[in-house]
């Protein structure tokens, strides 16, 4: 057995040990356990600073996820969107191919519940007939590996399925979504970054949320994976007391810099089952994206997204820097809140409509002809008195 699998069979996961470690009430225990069981691997319990702490709400179950216990199990309409096991296909190009149900811990506020944690929620048999969903699509370029966290496969499992994958000529790039160098950075031996780069290219992101996360060993997954030619993203998740102020973020994405991870997305929390108090306001998120836009590397800046309910995909939101926008200019204001005028430009997407006058269109109706026209002037920066 490898250190990473040894490290997981030794996590916290009893009713007994939430008892005595975390002095839960043996019968919130029993319910937390029955809901979501626990699994905190002893690198991310090393972690913990003190009680209640960014970490500890992570990883700890907590009895006020048994309040919410009417909410949406599959917000994203996931299910619903999967035309054969194991496949969501919500894209036009690209499809989310679930793996494993297995995570290397689980994190209370998984959006996923319905499909992690037993063996039987995502099922090995399923592996066929979403490969020959992948192999009939030609569609799809892009196939993200997820679960569950795909790490949580053998090397030779792994390899099983990037081989497969690699050999259907239209998928371009594979990705894996994992949070072993996070949670469990142990994980990230040479041996499966060696497995990882004969199947190139392959994108990996991962998932931190804290500063505190970023760790030696953390730090040397990272490194290992992108001197392997597989460059890493980071998806955070926004969750109260976590990681909700503009200075822990800020210094989130520094240091994922520092350690060669690209921020990727910033998701709002969804809102799911059991994890409804991480939940934070949408104002909460632009005050951060604000506060790192303009103030440090653009490197450093994620999208901000909204997974829409109902399986609408990810929507990006922005702070408000457009305070007028017409024909003949737009109207900005930078991250000094300094206003700037911009001339706009015309093309096709923006002809300099002179006359609109009705013509008499076919079958009597009535069409709206413009004129345009084609003296334009380049436009240049003009700063207003802010
Ligand atoms: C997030 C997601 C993707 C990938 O989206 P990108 O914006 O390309 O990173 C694909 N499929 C599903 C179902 C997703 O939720
Ligand atoms: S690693 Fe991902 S899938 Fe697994 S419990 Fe955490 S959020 Fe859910």
């Amino acid at each position: 057995m490898e250190l990473w699998q040894q490290m997981v069979r030794d996590s916290v996961h009893s009713v007994d040990q939430l008892v005595e470690r975390f002095g839960i009430e043996r019968q919130t225990a029993e319910d937390l356990d029955e809901f979501f069981q626990a699994r905190i691997n002893p690198y991310y319990l090393s972690l913990i600073r003190y009680p209640g702490d960014p970490i500890w709400l992570q990883c700890v179950p907590n009895k006020k996820e048994l309040e919410d216990i009417g909410a949406e199990e599959d917000p994203l309409m996931e299910d619903a969107m999967s035309p054969v096991p194991n496949i969501t296909h919500r894209y036009p190009d690209r499809a989310l191919f679930l793996v494993t149900s297995q995570c290397g811990l689980y994190c209370r506020f998984c959006t996923r519940k319905r499909k992690v944690g037993d063996y039987d929620k995502i099922s090995m048999k399923g592996l066929e007939s979403a490969f020959r969903y992948l192999e009939q699509h030609t569609e799809i370029r892009d196939v993200i590996l997820s679960g569950g966290d795909p790490l949580m496969l053998t090397d030779i499992m792994l390899e099983k399925i990037l081989q497969r994958i690699r050999a259907i000529p239209h998928i371009e790039i594979i990705r894996i979504g994992s949070k072993m160098p996070c949670v469990l950075p142990q994980r990230i031996t040479q041996r499966l970054c060696d497995v990882i780069k004969k199947y190139h290219p392959v994108y990996l992101n991962t998932h931190f949320n804290h500063p505190w996360e970023i760790t030696p060993e953390s730090s040397k997954a990272c490194e290992m994976l992108a001197n392997a030619g597989i460059p890493v993203g980071n998806q955070m998740v926004l969750m109260k007391n976590v990681n909700d102020d503009p200075a822990t973020v800020k210094e989130l994405m520094q240091k994922l810099l520092k350690i060669r991870v690209r921020p990727y997305y910033m998701y709002m929390a969804d809102e799911t089952k059991g994890a409804n108090h991480f939940r934070t306001s949408i104002e909460t998120g632009i005050e951060i994206i604000e506060n790192l836009r303009g103030h440090t590397s653009g490197l450093a800046i994620p999208h901000f997204v909204i997974d829409a309910p109902g399986g609408g995909g990810k929507i990006p939101l922005l702070p408000n820097y457009v305070l007028h926008k017409d024909n003949e200019k737009i109207v900005l204001r930078n991250f000094k809140h300094k206003i700037y005028s911009y001339k706009n430009y015309h093309d096709r997407n923006n002809p300099e409509l002179v006359n609109l006058k009705p013509v008499d269109g076919k079958n009597g109706k009535q069409k709206i002809k413009a004129i345009k026209v084609t003296k334009v002037k380049l436009p240049r920066m003009e700063k207003i008195k802010a």
